[in-house]
């Protein structure tokens, strides 16, 4: 008996020790990846790439932008803000660093002063009280702020709030991703800076201004901002400036953003097959049934998409918990592994790059596990649908964006996959190399007023927003696929010009042959321009890339608005100036599309929406 019960404690001493030493390890690995400030509060710590992120030089995430002859600064509140704006000729202001184009700092910025916000944990704090946010269905919150931080305060708080759309990832700064003009998905919502309501910031003299085309009064402002700083209240195309504003009116302190209800979201996940893509009938029926609130991943070589769809949910639907936290972190470190490892790297030039085709089958794979025999549905809160993914910035990418127009055929849209798709396999055939080594991706909004962006709304209301992304760590030391990669962006990205196709601000468009002159034509405006000359005259704010690109010669402004749908107009018409009937050039892309669909066959109509009612009955009668 005796034994027995020496055994029973010593199993149960055991089993104690076991879960002291599970517990114990859990909270090495908590504490690994977090950092604790004054108040106690938790944030993640900067892993990726932390031992090129140090005092003396700034570089990005993706180690791609560095700028080492600025002086970093740390500031910890407003006062020390304005302190170096004042005592600085030159300053520029980088947020999270997850930009991968030269819109923070370059190498050609000496001698200016980079505030570098993302170590600056006490300019973190929400300024507003939760009852100023049940008020006014917004917050007010500083510079240094992350999308997690503001979720983690909201939940803390019991607000059953949250932004309405937004990017994947949730450690990037909201003001950071404002400023340059960031979107998530769907047609209700243009980009996340549309939901700025105000934006305190420290001017080129050192004052405080806090700029909203709103009635200050319905502000969840801080004591602090109400009595520190001037309320200007100004028109809603200032405002549209201010929004998206690159850092180039000032330092950024304070910024508030609407919410909306955190409903519960039924999100779906399922396969489906490519063609989808590369047919516009079919695309625009999976599009517009969801209001354009899809996300869509290709990854090359592989016969079916991934598919997610959100739609709010029924009233008094049960919410799941989020699942995917550590598999997610799991993912990402095996994913980023697999690149890092590189398998084969000590095999031939050529054998070693087959291993890219192996690679594209494993990564899609390893995204779709859960739900390649069969859709998954998860109800979850609106922020947890929106960052479904966690731990994104474990695994060094880099990404080219451009934003389309989506006509209301959708021949656009489906003729911008059918280029990134063709472009691939033609580099396959022609060199046996596999430089977009990750995934596709496919995203509709409508347009914005925020005047800098690329996909304004006076040029089309819907907008699909494509991009491809390839591991950083696979072009290293190898040099055929570094030209195989900047080929793929160059011949891609051509042809997304001519089809309308303008870059996203922080993604890789730097490298991209004429870049500048796209850029002045198109996206910047002038008005844009003028107001910055206005507010900072000297160029205090004013980068030498944003030199370049703001006051080296004309921008087109306002102009590039009738300009557009003039030529888009010219390639619509009948006749020629002799008279002569002409082919529709709209309906001409349509019928290619079409052909590669395998809808050519009984085609009619001269015209694009008779082409577009011509696809329509035949797709009507295949159904039958
Ligand atoms: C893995 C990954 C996933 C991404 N997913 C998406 C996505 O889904 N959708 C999307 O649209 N984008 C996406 N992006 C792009 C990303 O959202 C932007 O790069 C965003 O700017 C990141 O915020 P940040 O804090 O890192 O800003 P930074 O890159 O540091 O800065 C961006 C701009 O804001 C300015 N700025 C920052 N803080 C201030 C301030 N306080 N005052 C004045 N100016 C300031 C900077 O000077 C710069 O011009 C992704 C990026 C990565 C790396």
């Amino acid at each position: 008996m005796q034994a027995t019960d020496d055994s029973c404690s010593d199993h149960r001493c055991h089993h104690h020790s076991l879960v002291a030493s599970v517990s114990t390890m859990k909270q090495k690995l908590k504490d690994k990846f977090h950092h604790h400030d004054e108040e106690g509060r938790t944030h993640r710590k900067h892993r990726i790439l932390k031992k090129h992120w140090n005092q003396q030089e700034w570089t990005n995430w993706n180690n791609n932008q560095t700028c080492s002859r600025a002086t970093l600064h740390h500031p910890t509140n407003l006062d020390e803000i304005i302190g170096i704006v004042k005592t600085s000729d030159k300053v520029r202001v980088a947020g999270y660093g997850h930009s991968w184009s030269p819109i923070v700092a370059t190498e050609d910025d000496a001698a200016f002063s980079l505030i570098d916000l993302k170590e600056c944990y006490q300019l973190k704090k929400i300024l507003s009280t939760p009852e100023q946010v049940r008020a006014t269905n917004a917050v007010t919150f500083q510079c240094a702020t992350s999308i997690q931080d503001l979720e983690d305060w909201l939940r803390r708080e019991d607000i059953p709030m949250t932004l309405p759309a937004n990017v994947v990832l949730t450690e990037v700064f909201l003001v950071g991703l404002t400023a340059c003009v960031c979107h998530g998905a769907g047609y209700d919502w243009g980009t996340v800076s549309d939901f700025v309501r105000s934006i305190t910031l420290v001017d080129a003299k050192g004052e405080i201004i806090t700029y909203t085309d709103q009635d200050p009064r319905s502000l969840p402002l801080s004591e602090e901002l109400l009595t520190r700083s001037r309320v200007e209240v100004v028109t809603p195309e200032v405002m549209n400036h201010v929004r998206g504003s690159f850092g180039l009116f000032g330092v950024i302190y304070a910024m508030t953003m609407s919410l909306v209800p955190a409903d519960i979201i039924c999100m779906r996940d399922r396969l489906e097959p490519v063609e989808t893509l590369l047919d516009p009938v079919k695309l625009k029926e999976l599009v517009e049934k969801y209001n354009g609130w899809l996300e869509i991943f290709w990854v090359p070589f592989n016969d079916n998409i991934w598919l997610k769809t959100w739609e709010i949910a029924k009233e008094g639907t049960k919410r799941d918990k989020p699942h995917h936290h550590t598999s997610d972190m799991v993912l990402g470190r095996a994913g980023r592994l697999m690149y890092d490892l590189r398998p084969g790297r000590h095999l031939s030039e050529d054998k070693r790059h087959k291993f890219g085709k192996v690679y594209l089958h494993k990564v899609f794979k390893m995204m779709s596990v859960e739900f390649s025999k069969k859709p998954i549905v998860h109800h979850y809160h609106r922020y947890d649908a929106t960052h479904y993914r966690d731990y994104i910035d474990n695994f060094p990418v880099e990404d080219t964006e451009f934003s389309l127009p989506v006509d209301d055929d959708y021949v656009n849209a489906a003729n911008g996959f059918r280029v990134l798709k063709e472009t691939i396999e033609d580099i396959e055939a022609k060199d046996a190399l596999y430089p977009v080594n990750l995934t596709c991706e496919m995203r509709f909004t409508r347009g914005t007023k925020v005047s800098m962006s690329q996909h304004p709304h006076e040029t089309s209301n819907k907008w699909v927003h494509m991009e491809f992304l390839r591991s950083s760590l696979s072009g290293l030391e190898d040099s055929a696929l570094e030209k195989s990669w900047l080929e793929a962006v160059h011949r891609i990205t051509g042809k997304w010009i001519e089809m309308g196709g303008l870059p996203h601000w922080a993604k890789g468009w730097h490298l991209i042959p004429g870049i500048d002159e796209l850029l002045k034509k198109k996206v910047i405006r002038k008005n844009f321009v003028e107001f910055r000359r206005t507010v900072d005259p000297n160029g205090k704010f004013l980068s030498h890339k944003f030199s370049q690109l703001l006051e080296n010669g004309p921008v087109s402004g306002g102009e590039r608005f009738g300009e557009f749908s003039a030529s888009t107009e010219s390639t619509r018409g009948h006749t020629t100036s002799n008279g002569h009937a002409v082919q529709d050039v709209e309906a001409q892309k349509m019928r290619e599309a079409a052909a590669m669909a395998g809808h050519s066959a009984s085609l009619h109509g001269n015209t694009a929406p008779e082409v577009l009612r011509s696809l329509q009955e035949m797709r009507i009668a295949q159904t039958r």
